[in-house]
This record gives C-alpha cells, structure tokens and sequence, in this order.
C-alpha cells in the first residue's frame, strides 16, 4: 500500500526521482569514485592528530571559515578582487547556485553525458534541467546544439565541466569562451579535475560577468572532509552566501583543511603520481583489443567495450575484488561504457590484470 502521506505532500518530481546510489565497496579494490588512493606520511598523520586533539567541539565552527578561506585564495591562485564561497563538498556548492536562481519555468543546462547532480539538483529545487548531447565520437561540444538549446531555454545556469565527467575530456577552450559570451545567465566551470589537467578558467574570472569557477579538494586527496570552492565576482556571491547554511563547514573540516593545504606538496606530490599513472594505465588499456579508450585530462578514464560485455566485465572486475564505475546502461552516449579511476600501480594492474584475461 502506497503511503498516503507521501502521495499527499511530498512533490511528484522528488517521488519520480531514484536515489542517488553508491555501492558498498567491502574489501575490493575501490576505483570507482575519483578518490586519491594515497594517504599521509606518518609524521604527518601525528602532527594532524594532535591539532584534532586541541580542537574544541562544543563550539560552532568560525561560520565564515575566514581563515580556511583565506588560505585557500593563496593556494589555489583565485584573482585579486575575486570573492570565495565554501560548501559541504562542491554538490553543496551546486545546491546553492540552484537555491539562488530557482523558479519552476526556469532551466539549468549541461552537457550530456555530464555530472548527474546537475540534473538532480535541478529537480531538488523544482527546476528543469536541459542536457546538450556531446559528440557521439569525441564527446565534445555540440556547438550548433548547444547555441540552439542557449536561444531556446534561455538558462538560468549553465555547468560546463572542464574537465568533463564521466569522459575525461576538456572541452575546447575557444567553444566555452562562446558560451560565456552567448549566455544569458551564468556560467559555472565546475573544475572539480583542474589537479589533473592543464587548463582553468580561473585567471579569466573577471572579463566575463556570468563566470563562476568551481573546485572542490575531493579529488586531490580530501574527498572524506567534504570542501569545495567557488570563486566569482563578489557582488554574486555575496547573494549566494545569504543562502549558505551558517556553519555549513564543520570545524574538523577547516582545521584539518588548513593543515593539508600547509603541506599542499604532499597533496601535490600524490597528484603526480597519479597523473603519471594515468599514462601507464591510458596506454595498457589501448592494448587491449575490443576496448574503445577516451583520452583523459582527469584521474579516471572512460573506456566502451565492444560486443555488449561492459556489464559482463564489470561483473568480473567485482568477483575479482575490484570495483569500478558501470555507466553501460545509463544510456545516452554511454551505451556499453566503464569509467575507471587511477589507482595506485599496483591497483592499476590488479584491474589490467583481471581485463587481459576477459
Ligand atoms: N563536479 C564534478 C564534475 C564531479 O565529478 C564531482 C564529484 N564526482 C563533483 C563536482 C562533486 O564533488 P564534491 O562534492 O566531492 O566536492
């Protein structure tokens, strides 16, 4: 029997929706979420233990985590003049920018295949989301497409993600430039993958009025402390920060934050590591006969695999103890695709390990 409760209050779109689901990874190898796989050399571990360990916790977190921010502006470069906001993780972030814009004829655009929580969270706050197929070939932008959907919809928001998830591509620089250009509302380069890749937009913060750029330290290594950023003009963030849940940054997260970005070279250091990994990786698997491999500028690569066995290889990577991302029955472009992220090396050959021999 269907609760009637829910029939009655809880909005149609939310009861359509399926929850958002991660997989229990047990024991198995885990590349399957973007994460570092590294963790801290001891002596740092111990030094970080002891700064918890002076942390109060009957006190509410500094609400404008100043000087978490602060450091923050010095370490990832965010231009003179240039505001800062926080979130609980950049999907906190995403939330925000929707809360602010929100209106039930209004639309948040974004490339497809792209980040799922652009189209959720547009529904969360009872917007209509619009998705601009990609190329079929390369995956990048559908420049006829996306102006059509532009003129159409007029977008509230539009997220680009530079790199894109979940194809690994950074779509062309001149082509996103247009699109700040023909935009009606505003432009979020979610650069959640900037640590892997070798452009950003965050130097053009300023020449045009609709860009936001948007990171999070996630994938740098700090996934469990829920952190990301966003830097833009000031006078919209300053709307946005009128949204902002007070304490939306906990105190174990600014104090061990602060830390990890004082010792930004071991972060620093890991992100290499992985980066080179992902060469090794990217060139074993195009090896591989039946695998279609896409390039990457992030620290996971998408590969499609021939004759309909993506489900069938995923099912063995599992029984094999390791875990990646399924996408082969999303749908869309992503028909018979696996995502996997850069482990260590020996995860990586533990994964090649187990797909030679499929
Ligand atoms: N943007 C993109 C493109 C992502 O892939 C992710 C994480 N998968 C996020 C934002 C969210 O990151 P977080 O909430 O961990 O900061």
């Amino acid at each position: 029997m269907t609760n009637k409760l829910i029939k009655q209050w809880i909005r149609p779109e939310i009861q359509a929706l399926s929850a958002y689901h991660v997989p229990d990874p047990g024991n198995m190898i885990k590349l399957d979420a973007m994460e570092n796989p590294y963790t801290w050399p001891q002596q740092m571990i111990t030094e970080w233990q002891a700064l918890l360990q002076d942390t109060a916790l009957n006190r509410y977190p500094d609400p404008g985590s100043r000087s978490l921010q602060q450091q923050i502006r010095t370490a990832f470069a965010i231009p003179d003049g240039m505001s800062v906001m926080l979130g609980n993780g950049s999907d906190e972030i995403i939330q925000i920018i929707a809360m602010a814009v929100a209106a039930k004829d209004r639309v948040i655009l974004a490339p497809e295949p792209g980040f799922v929580m652009y189209n959720m969270i547009a529904r969360f706050v009872g917007m209509q989301y619009v998705g601009v197929p990609l190329h079929a070939d390369d995956f990048s932008l559908d420049m006829a497409a996306m102006k059509a959907a532009i003129t159409e919809h007029k977008p509230a928001i539009i997220f680009l993600a530079y790199p894109n998830n979940p194809t690994g591509n950074m779509f062309a620089r001149e082509q996103v430039e247009e699109i700040l250009t023909l935009a009606p509302g505003l432009v979020v380069l979610d650069e959640a993958y900037a640590a892997f890749a070798d452009d950003s937009f965050m130097s053009n913060l300023g020449q045009y009025p609709n860009l936001l750029v948007m990171r999070t330290v996630s994938k740098m290594g700090l996934a469990g402390l829920r952190l990301g950023y966003l830097a833009g003009p000031a006078d919209i963030l300053q709307e946005f920060d009128k949204i902002r849940l007070p304490y939306n940054i906990n105190v174990l997260t600014q104090v061990s934050a602060e830390f990890a970005l004082r010792h930004k070279d071991v972060l620093d250091q890991q992100t290499d590591l992985i980066r080179q990994e992902r060469s090794r990786l990217y060139a074993q698997l195009m090896s591989i006969k039946g695998l279609t491999v896409y390039p990457s500028e992030a620290n996971f690569i998408l590969i499609r695999v021939s004759d309909g066995r993506a489900n069938a290889l995923f099912e063995a990577l599992k029984s094999g103890g390791v875990l990646i991302k399924n996408l082969a029955n999303a749908g869309g472009l992503l028909q018979d695709c696996l995502r996997v992220t850069v482990g260590k090396p020996e995860e990586n050959d533990k994964f090649i390990e187990i797909v030679n021999g499929f």
